[in-house]
């Protein structure tokens, strides 16, 4: 097995539930920081479900940390550095482009889902990790002393620490709330597909968006938006469409859709978008409900011995196009909040680690609704005289922002700011 860089053993042992990218970024991360790791997940394969998924400067940055895996993400990520934005009726309004903030901050990460995540897993398997699929956690515990976890199965393990990285659905949750807390529907859902690009070229209507290598296209009209991304030199295309959602459909990434659904949607758009849904493999194509929580009022337990992190802790909309990299970043600073406090003090490193995440998920957090609403509640009457109003807004607060360098400047300040005037356990 190939040797990674790692600090020296620090004796915490950490156990994680769920695979995402939130599991899997704290497992690797724990690892490099030298603590000992258990990752459960549920499924007994981790398939490479799903579609496009982003991840902005702050959270591309630790690809490149972990040897092998920027190498492996290069050939299959989107390449394209600009976005087109039109009407929906084609006419066009603005392009934005990303190569000063690739040049300065670097590069962001567009792709699949599925793909993305095989590539980290693997990467997690080669450090050694103790992954365990198959295993369904049904249970958190802890004591002053310890957390721990219980499978479907009626097996218990313990540890310094718990993370509960189970996604939206989470069971952690409640033991962090002590309530079952319900999602509310978001009034949106967003139709999401990935296909291979043949018969795009075929078509005069879509050539150029497949025919020159990746492209990168967005259509709004009212309360509704359109973004399609083509990816691999042009040989694959994604595209979603968010809209309004009077359906009653779960929260669920496969959950099927209809091309007759979509097109009712659609009605009377840019042919080219029309053609886009056209060519969509019926069998390929997804309606995502996009569901609304009230923040959580903690992401921590009442012993601060499991944290929720990632899409437990903090579901995002996908405008805010930060959902995967706050989830890394929650395993990010965990692993070094702990690296910092030591074995010892794991309770302390868990309320700093809160501390420093709450306040910076919450803010990024309602950048989702403020995209959407920029887009879907346009007035084009002004945005013709400011076409460039459409453009996300790049900020370098979220952006070019290192986690990891932040919470080793910041950490001593939080725990002294917690901890005045007590014996921090
Ligand atoms: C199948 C799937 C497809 C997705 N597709 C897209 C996409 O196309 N585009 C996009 O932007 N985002 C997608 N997402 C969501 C995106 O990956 C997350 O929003 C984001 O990366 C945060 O990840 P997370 O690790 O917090 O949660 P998730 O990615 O949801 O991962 C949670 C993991 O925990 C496991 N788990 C849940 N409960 C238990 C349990 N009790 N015991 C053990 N394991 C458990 C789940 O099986 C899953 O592997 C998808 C998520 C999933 C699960």
């Amino acid at each position: 097995m190939a040797e990674f860089p790692r600090l020296p053993h620090s004796g915490i042992r950490v156990v994680i539930v769920g695979a995402g990218f939130a599991g899997l970024t704290a497992a690797i991360e724990c690892d490099r920081k030298g603590h000992e790791v258990i990752l459960f997940e549920k499924s007994p394969e981790l398939a490479p479900l799903g579609d496009i998924i982003s991840f902005g400067q702050n959270s591309s940055r630790f690809f490149s940390k972990w040897p092998g895996v920027w190498e492996a993400l290069e050939p299959i990520i989107h390449k394209s550095e600009e976005v087109k934005f039109y009407d929906w009726l084609g006419r066009y309004a603005t392009t934005q482009s990303f190569a000063k903030e690739h040049r300065e901050w670097g590069p962001r990460v567009n792709g699949h889902r599925g793909e993305i995540h095989q590539i980290l897993y693997r990467h997690a398997l080669a450090r050694g990790v103790d992954v365990r699929l198959g295993h369904n956690i049904v249970n958190y515990f802890e004591t002053e002393d310890a957390a721990g976890v219980e499978t479907a199965d009626g097996q218990r393990f313990t540890a310094d620490v718990v993370l509960a990285a189970e996604g939206v659905r989470s069971r952690g949750r409640k033991l962090v709330l002590g309530f079952e807390d319900k999602p509310q529907p978001s009034g949106y859902a967003v139709f999401r597909t990935w296909y291979p690009s043949d018969k795009l070229l075929e078509s005069d209507k879509t050539r150029h968006l497949v025919a020159n290598g990746d492209s990168h296209v967005a259509w709004i009209g009212q309360d509704v938006h359109f973004l399609a991304a083509a990816i691999k030199d042009g040989r694959e295309m994604s595209w979603v469409c968010t809209h309004k959602d009077e359906g009653d459909i779960e929260e669920n990434w496969q959950f099927p859709a209809k091309l007759e659904d979509v097109l009712r949607v659609v009605d009377g758009w840019d042919p080219v978008v029309l053609e886009l849904v056209r060519a969509t493999p019926p069998d390929r194509l997804f309606d995502y409900k996009l569901v609304f929580r009230d923040p959580l009022p903690t992401f921590i337990s009442p012993k601060a011995r499991t944290a929720l992190i990632g899409d437990a802790a903090h579901p995002f909309l996908p405008t805010s196009i930060q959902g995967a990299s706050q989830a890394m970043e929650d395993g990010v600073v965990m692993a070094a909040c702990l690296d910092r406090a030591g074995k010892g003090k794991v309770q302390e490193a868990v309320r700093v680690w809160e501390h420093i995440r709450y306040e910076r998920v919450h803010k990024i957090q309602a950048t989702g609704i403020s995209t959407r609403e920029q887009w879907h509640k346009a007035d084009w009457d002004a945005i013709w005289r400011d076409t460039d109003s459409l453009h996300l807004k790049r900020e370098a607060w979220v952006l070019d922002f290192d986690s990891e360098a932040d919470t080793y400047a910041s950490y001593d300040g939080i725990r002294d700011q917690l901890f005045s005037g007590e014996t921090a356990s």
